[in-house]
């Protein structure tokens, strides 16, 4: 169980990643993408936050710049208080353990060639965390706290279902005894029935560890079910973000409540309101539109939207948007 301390685990702030676009013969850098833009977040102590957008929004690469993946090209990223955006490798080396990741693929993410014990196993090692001897130990703790048996320890990823896999990989996140784990997509690859208890077994995981998760997604439904709080991303920014019961109930900005528009429900007569349809794709980031980006899609935009950045701001008690007209 993570130590109870004051403050946000992970505080983000102004966080933003540009990369070069090259073209040309020459391949000389032509432009560049503002693929996060002036991000701002907390995460609590065994909190779950939801980042949801669609395809291309920067959610992963949020994901990726705050695991040092990719240098951030501005902004800060406090961990337990300390700001690790400049760390340098090494650096990084005594923080790795505290920041793990699950990625969306169970198929390509882990090693074929490596059994399932040896890939728990392997960041035990890496981090000097446990003898030989303790680890295979360790390793079956784990296998069966993420719900598979000991005894399939010494296959290999190619003998478990896509679901399985994603729990080898959970085991793996988990063994070294993280702080917060990012979820990029993590049950995004899986069916439906898996999807539920994949999530409910984050969800215990939290319970019982007090872990904290980064949860990234494009379905708002997977989101409802695992997020304490969630923010929404559209075009590298963050347009909204709040308690989920806020978010879900009484959405802010029309890009969320379009999203929320779109969420198929059990029973028609329950669904929140009428179905927004957004005309186009989501734009270019290379390109984006001027002021508010959303304005190209956005069912009410007008005249100074075209023009004007919309602020992030408090519009109710904690739930902040970014909209000139809410
Ligand atoms: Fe729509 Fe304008 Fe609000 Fe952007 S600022 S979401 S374009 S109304």
């Amino acid at each position: 169980m993570n130590t109870l301390a004051s403050g946000p685990l992970l505080k983000i702030d102004r966080l933003s990643k540009r990369f070069p676009v090259r073209g040309g013969v020459l391949r000389r850098v032509v432009g560049k993408v503002n693929a996060v833009d002036d991000v701002s977040f907390e995460i609590n102590r065994g909190e779950t936050l939801g980042l949801v957008g669609e395809s291309g929004c920067g959610k992963s690469t949020v994901g990726k710049t705050i695991l040092k993946l990719h240098e951030p090209s501005g902004g800060a990223i406090c961990l337990d208080g300390k700001d690790i955006s400049q760390y340098s490798p090494r650096q990084m080396r005594g923080v790795r353990r505290k920041l793990q990741i699950v990625f969306q693929d169970p198929y390509s993410s882990l090693n074929p060639r490596m059994t399932a014990a040896d890939i728990v196993g392997e960041p035990l090692a890496i981090h000097g965390l446990a003898h030989r001897r303790d680890q295979r130990q360790r390793v079956a703790e784990m296998f069966e706290r993420v719900g598979l048996r000991p005894d399939q320890m010494d296959r290999f990823p190619h003998e478990f279902s896509g679901g399985q896999r994603q729990r080898i990989s959970i085991a793996r996140a988990l063994a070294v005894d993280p702080e917060i784990i990012i979820a990029d997509e993590s049950v995004s690859a899986l069916d439906v029935s898996i999807q539920a208890s994949v999530i409910n077994l984050l969800i215990r995981l939290q319970q019982q560890t007090g872990v904290s998760f980064l949860f990234i997604s494009h379905d708002m439904s997977v989101i409802e079910h695992i997020s304490h709080r969630v923010a929404v991303m559209y075009l590298g920014r963050i347009v909204e973000i709040a308690e989920r019961s806020k978010v879900f109930a009484h959405p802010l900005h029309p890009y969320t409540e379009a999203l929320l528009s779109a969420v198929p429900v059990p029973d028609p007569a329950t669904r929140r309101k009428k179905r927004i349809l957004l005309s186009g794709d989501v734009p270019s980031p290379i390109k984006p539109p001027p002021g508010c980006h959303f304005h190209t899609r956005c069912p009410i935009a007008e005249a100074r939207c075209r023009i004007d950045v919309p602020a992030l701001r408090e519009i109710a008690p904690g739930h902040m948007a970014a909209c000139h007209l809410r």
